[in-house]
């Protein structure tokens, strides 16, 4: 899950999927539970908030009921009355009738109030209140709410049938409103040799970020003998990927100790799926998100030799031996090149020729970096 941006206001991940399928299934459960046998209770869903919630809360109810949608409208016209409200959309006679209402959100308490106000005088036989969420802090009535799926902070939400003005509701997790991003986050991408090291050194100067390389932080820890040094080390000298749970928690420890910096230049992160989708939800959590992924497109041949020819000096068991680089272009080819769709998915791709010189190569990426 990524930040979403929405008009002017942008909101990050709050609750995902499985949460609130959870918590639909719980409400469900203690709803049927609290039923005798062979009631059919008729479910009244608030719209337009409450479509989604309604809809999967039915479907999680497995018994016979039946179901109908109100709005709550104002009278129009000229009338002193100008705060009283009716439902538009009952038919039904409810005398007699179980009516449990389903509510998407309750927070101050004023549109319950007018639910509790109408149905008031339908003769029905009980009257029950399930919501989805609820805002402890702002309620302000002592009315009765029988089921509550979960209690959240007073923080404007989005998603699963919530909106910000009309936008949002088609969003399958829910969102909460977060501040404008403040971080340009790149990601430096092209295969081993494509040059990311060369021209991050640059942009990290003119940009004033903070260039992450998890090559030399790994390269760095071998150095040291750390732990993380020790275990790395077997993969790296024969040019396999770190497992994905220890680069993408050494990837987070690097990104903590720069928490103000103005953004990042990722340099060899993410090479798999699944670090890409730990990067986004990462940044998420921090109303942050990558602004772009910058590729550098370098035929193979072309690397193979530049990566020899830099085995020379580096002093890098992966860059000598010619076996070791193909196998390293193996993982780059089955592991790592799909992420180009994952960000292209994103609308956040940006391929750049990394043929030439460095100075005409440094070029070429600033002219994408100052969009960005
Ligand atoms: P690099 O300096 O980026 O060419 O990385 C050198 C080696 O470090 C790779 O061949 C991997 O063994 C390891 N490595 C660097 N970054 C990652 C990553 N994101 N995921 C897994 N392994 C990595």
């Amino acid at each position: 899950m990524s930040i979403i941006k929405l008009q002017d206001l942008y909101f990050k991940p709050y609750i995902n999927k499985e949460k609130i399928t959870t918590i639909v299934k719980y409400l469900a459960k203690s709803v049927k539970a609290d039923l005798p046998k062979d009631e059919i209770p008729i479910f009244v869903g608030i719209l337009n908030g409450c479509f989604l919630f309604a809809a999967d809360f039915i479907r999680e109810f497995n018994g016979d009921c039946e179901v109908s949608f109100v709005k709550l409208a104002s009278y129009e016209g000229t009338s002193s009355s100008d705060n009283v409200k009716h439902l538009v959309g009952i038919n039904e006679d409810l005398t007699g009738r179980t009516v449990i209402i389903l509510e998407d959100i309750i927070d101050t308490g004023a549109t319950l109030q007018e639910i509790y106000n109408i149905f008031k005088d339908k003769n029905v036989k009980q009257l029950r209140v399930a919501t989805l969420f609820f805002k402890p802090d702002v309620f302000k009535k002592e009315l009765p709410i029988d089921y509550i799926g979960q209690s959240i902070e007073d923080k404007f939400i989005v998603g699963y049938g919530l909106d910000y003005n009309g936008l949002g509701r088609n969003y399958p997790e829910i969102y909460q409103l977060s501040t404008t991003p403040k971080m340009k986050n790149i990601v430096l991408f092209g295969p081993p040799g494509a040059g990311k090291g060369t021209q991050a050194e640059f942009l990290k100067e003119m940009y004033n970020l903070v260039h992450i390389s998890t090559g030399d932080v790994f390269r760095f820890n071998i150095k040291n003998k750390t732990a993380l040094g020790i275990l790395a080390k077997k993969y790296m000298d024969e040019g396999n990927l770190v497992p994905d749970e220890v680069t993408i928690n050494m990837l987070k420890t690097e990104v903590e100790k720069n928490a103000d910096s103005n953004g990042f230049i990722f340099d060899g992160f993410p090479r798999t799926e699944s670090q890409a989708a730990a990067l986004d939800t990462f940044l998420a959590e921090k109303g942050e998100q990558i602004n772009g992924m910058v590729a550098l497109e370098v035929p193979e041949d072309i690397l193979v030799t530049r990566l020899l020819e830099r085995g020379k000096t580096s002093g890098r068991a992966d860059d000598t031996d010619e076996s070791k680089i193909r196998n390293r272009f193996n993982e780059y080819n089955t592991k790592t090149a799909v992420l180009k769709d994952y960000f292209q998915a994103q609308n956040k791709y940006y391929g750049i020729n990394g043929v030439g010189s460095i100075e005409e190569i440094t070029q070429r990426i600033t002219t994408v970096f100052d969009t960005l």
